[in-house]
């Protein structure tokens, strides 16, 4: 192979370092391109593209991308990724080679607007905008109005004729510069209420409610003067440093500020939720200013280009007149809708944009259209008009909540935008899961007492406790208490609270505001915009209509309606079943699935909703908890204080009855479908009685003495119970418990059958770890069961199988597999005994494991792929040696965590299994992982 080929042809196709695609000659492309740290965008042409996202970060590549696609965007560079990390990787200098580039594109900007930066007769402003490859709403800065100091607002002034404008830009930017720049980048900590931007808000406040105005826009040119002098003041009070008035020095300070938000507090914590990489590291984005706070010809806004909360085909957003930037986002004013379509009964009588300015509203319409079209999906779009001119500042692929994702896909896929795969692919399964999610009982809503009404921002219904902090809400909800956190507008400071909290209600800001975005991605129920609470913070008090309520009251959140009710109301269930886009989805995805799905469920009922939720089967029924019935938990006991073997059989022939009508019940709930039982597994002291008093009743029924029970109760007592005697060891040592099982299985399964209902019934013998404890069970079994069979004269279809959760088990599976029909991997126990780990003991030292990232995930909730998944990768090849055809499931609770089941997918196993609720993202995960692999 000649160089050129090994270069070229040998990267074809490939994802290089930063993830692109590599096309034609990338190779020699990246090395060109390894030190090219700037890329620039305007007029028509771009550097970069939408798929270079890792190297531009998300904004930056979209920002390309439109600009590409011939769409108004102000021009300017994005700094890339590769920058932060090296920033980080050296000390936090920058590679040499940046300034020069910086220069070179700030150069092709200022020669496209026509300005330039720091002239002081025509002066360029630019933003700087930070971008991490996904979107982390709110969590890095952005500051605008970059460049004005006191040498060029004469020069703008002059240029705009418009002195109200120019103060109120700088005002803005001394704002946000020194709140994002000299506060937090600079690692200050102010506290709650003592930061520099709530001082200078608070100075703000003061001078309108002196001169009498209600709104930001009231403030006049003079007034903003003054107060911009005083902000440059109090800066220098709190933060001991002058504002700088060089505009190179904001340019770089700018730039720094985002990078060192990329290792902030918040970021960081951010990132652990999300589970984003420290490495991927953030761009920055250095833009010409656009301005949307001239006068009434502009405007700013935020749209969607379908509906974020119930997915309706509809372009959606909010905007506001003579605004900058942030004022739509951070619910400072209530924002207009953007059409009149999108009016709701508290909008009606705003102005929207399609009646303001039709013919604007026209171009941004198609121009929402075609990006919907270019990437096939739903986007969040921000723009600004200036001057009646409109400029394109952002898009996204828009957050959405479940319900919305799986109407949209559905509805894409339809319109053929999309593919049924991809529509399948585009929903998460934790967004299936939202649709299986409560919503407050319509009868306890009609007579509840309505506190206030605000917009629905996130459906569902939430109970809780009102937390006013977000510190609050996370300790609160770490006790295990539900909480709902109650806040006037959230920022990013309170992501963590907001986790925690059952729901998010906000007495400011609209649908696109930061509470909303947030919530919206995680799923949760949340309203927003609700202006009658009246929130007291220091004294930690809700005022809402003549009502007042204190932390730790109990308020209901209808975040479907945008409504907020004193007190607890029921919440409901939730339905899917009636949701047609969910159920044509879920037929979809049912198509791409290998994997079947069963259900974990011990009694009829529970086996009944599984199989409404599409189960194909019962994977694990666990024959214990039939034992603790009032009625039966005395013969139990009776039988496991038993002396002698006719004793213990007496004691056995009394649960047989009940065990046997069980097993009618759930084969009749699954009939056609497999049905595995597990025998008898956990420890027998599980059943024992726990005071004397129960005890000596017992004795007087058994008629033995006292003392003798009391013996042998103590004599089970185990030091290590959940590696002592339990499983298939209490079948190996009383065998008489397992026959008898095997017995009430066997005889309902042939009542049945005569009855013409079809059961398959497969007995599994729990915690095997050594083929001869298998072999010795599965011949009791096939003895009863053959003779059962013989006496009710009909054949039962049933098979003998084992559970995998030991160790030994998996690695000896090449043995076990001999007598086995199938096997079903008990991952819990499995997790604890291939990581030395008691899951009950973990709560102290696991959650420290993964919040200080040692663990990525709780190995109880997601499989250890590279520990416990190796031991069932063994056991599952090792097994199919023996047996080309063996059946394996799993049937820990793993079976319903997506990452699980991708991964069962993975290794090759025939079913998954887990509880009721979570058999359809169970399927749904399945048909992921299944066209995963096709991609
Ligand atoms: P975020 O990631 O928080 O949305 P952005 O970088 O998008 O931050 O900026 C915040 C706000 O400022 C947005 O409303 C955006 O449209 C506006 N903005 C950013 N850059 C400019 C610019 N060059 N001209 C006008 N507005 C801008
Ligand atoms: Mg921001
Ligand atoms: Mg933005």
């Amino acid at each position: 192979m000649s160089l050129n080929q090994e270069l070229i042809g040998g990267r074809m196709g490939l994802v290089t370092e930063q993830g692109e695609k590599g096309v034609g000659p990338g190779k020699i492309m990246e090395s060109l391109n390894r030190k090219k740290y700037v890329y620039f965008f305007g007029a028509g042409k771009a550097d970069g593209k939408a798929d270079m996202k890792n190297l531009l970060g998300g904004k930056g590549a979209n920002l390309a991308e439109m600009t590409n696609l011939g769409i108004p965007v102000p021009p300017g560079f994005t700094i890339t990724t590769k920058v932060c990390t090296l920033y980080y990787g050296n000390d936090r200098n920058y590679p040499k080679e940046l300034q020069k580039q910086m220069e070179a594109a700030l150069g092709r900007v200022e020669k496209i607007m026509g300005k330039r930066f720091g002239d002081p007769g025509n002066p360029l402003l630019v933003s700087v905008r930070s971008g991490a490859r996904s979107s982390m709403p709110g969590m890095m800065e952005t500051v605008l109005n970059v460049g004005l100091t006191t040498k060029t607002i004469p020069g703008l002034i002059k240029r705009t004729n418009n002195e109200r404008f120019v103060y109120d830009a700088y005002r803005r930017l001394l704002m946000m510069y020194s709140d994002v720049v000299m506060e937090k980048a600079a690692g200050i900590e102010p506290d709650d209420g003592e930061g520099i931007r709530q001082k200078l808000e608070h100075a703000m406040e003061r001078l309108k409610k002196e001169k009498g105005y209600s709104n930001d826009t009231d403030l006049a040119a003079d007034d903003l003067k003054i107060l911009c002098r005083d902000f440059r003041v109090i800066i220098k009070l709190a933060l001991k440093k002058e504002f700088p008035d060089d505009p190179h020095e904001q340019l770089w300070g700018g730039i720094g500020a985002v990078f060192q938000s990329w290792m902030g507090k918040r970021a960081v914590s951010y990132r652990r939720i999300e589970k984003i990489p420290e490495a991927w590291g953030t761009a920055v984005n250095v833009q010409s200013m656009v301005f949307g706070n001239t006068g009434e010809t502009s405007a700013t806004g935020v749209a969607f280009t379908r509906n974020p909360a119930t997915g309706e085909n509809m372009f959606f957003g909010e905007w506001l007149p003579n605004a900058q930037g942030e004022d739509v986002v951070a619910g400072i004013r209530t924002p207009n809708p953007v059409n009149k379509a999108g009016k709701t009964e508290d909008t009606k009588h705003l102005h929207s944009l399609d009646e303001a300015m039709p013919k604007l509203y026209r171009q941004l319409f198609v121009i929402q259209k075609k990006l919907e079209r270019h990437y096939r999906d739903m986007q969040d779009i921000e723009f600004t008009v200036e001057d009646g001119r409109l400029w394109m500042l952002q898009t996204r692929v828009g957050k959405r909540n479940g319900q919305a994702a799986i109407r949209m896909a559905v509805e894409m896929a339809k319109e053929k935008l999309i593919t049924k795969q991809m529509a399948v692919l585009r929903v998460r399964p934790d967004q299936i899961d939202e649709l299986l999610h409560p919503a407050v009982a319509p009868a306890a809503e009609k007579g509840a007492a309505e506190l206030a009404k605000g917009l629905p921002a996130g459906p569902g219904g939430a109970v809780g406790k009102v937390a006013f902090t977000a510190d609050d809400a996370e300790k609160w909800s770490k006790r295990g208490e539900k909480v709902i956190l109650v806040r006037n507008e959230t920022s990013p400071e309170d992501v963590h609270g907001m986790h925690a909290a059952q729901a998010i209600l906000t007495a400011k800001g609209g649908m696109t505001s930061h509470a909303a975005l947030v919530a919206r991605g995680w799923g949760k129920c949340c309203i927003v915009g609700c202006s009658d609470l009246d929130i007291d913070l220091p004294r930690k008090e809700l005022r809402v209509n003549g009502k007042v309520l204190r932390e730790g009251d109990w308020i209901t959140l209808n975040g479907t309606k945008g409504r907020v009710y004193e007190g607890k109301l029921d919440l409901l269930p939730a339905d899917p079943e009636h949701n047609a886009w969910y159920r044509e989805l879920m037929i979809w995805a049912d198509k791409f699935r290998t994997l079947k799905v069963r259900t974990n469920a011990d009694t009829p009922y529970d086996a009944t909703i599984a199989r409404s939720f599409g189960a194909e089967g019962i994977g694990l029924c666990r024959t214990e908890h039939m034992f603790f019935g009032p009625d039966r938990i005395k013969a139990v006991r009776e039988m496991i204080l038993s002396d002698t073997v006719e004793d213990r059989e007496k004691a056995l022939a009394k649960l047989l009855p009940f065990q046997k009508g069980d097993f009618v019940g759930i084969f009749k709930a699954m009939a056609g479908l497999p049905v595995t039982i597990r025998l008898l597994d956990p420890p027998l002291h599980e059943f024992l009685p726990h005071t004397d008093e129960e005890l000596r009743e017992l004795a007087g029924e058994m008629g033995a003495p006292f003392e003798q029970l009391n013996a042998k109760n103590k004599s089970l007592h185990e030091l290590n119970p959940m590696l002592g005697h339990r499983g298939c060891r209490l079948g190996i040592t009383y065998p008489e418990i397992y026959e008898m099982q095997v017995q009430a299985i066997m005889e309902a399964a042939c009542e049945l059958v005569k009855e013409k209902v079809k059961v398959i019934p497969e007995i599994m013998i729990p915690l095997v770890g050594h083929v001869r404890e298998l072999e010795i069970m599965r011949n009791l079994t096939v003895k009863i069961a053959e003779a059962v069979q013989k006496e009710y004269k009909v054949k039962v279809p049933y098979t003998v199988g084992t559970m995998i959760e030991l160790p030994r088990a998996c690695v000896t599976s090449d043995e076990i597999a001999y007598h086995a029909d199938f096997y079903s991997f008990g991952t819990n126990d499995l997790t604890q005994t291939v990581y030395g780990l008691s899951r009950d003991d973990a709560g102290r030292f696991l959650p420290f494991y993964v919040e200080g990232g040692i663990l990525k995930d709780d190995p109880f909730v997601s499989i250890d792929r590279e520990g416990v998944g190796i031991f069932m990768r063994i056991a599952a090849e090792k097994g199919r040696k023996i047996k080309k055809d063996l059946k394996i499931g799993i049937c820990g609770e793993h079976g319903g965590e997506p990452e699980s089941v991708e991964f069962c997918h993975q290794i090759g196993l025939n079913y998954v299994s887990c509880s009721p609720y979570r058999v359809p993202i169970a399927r749904f995960a399945a048909a992921r992982a299944a066209m995963k692999e096709l991609k």
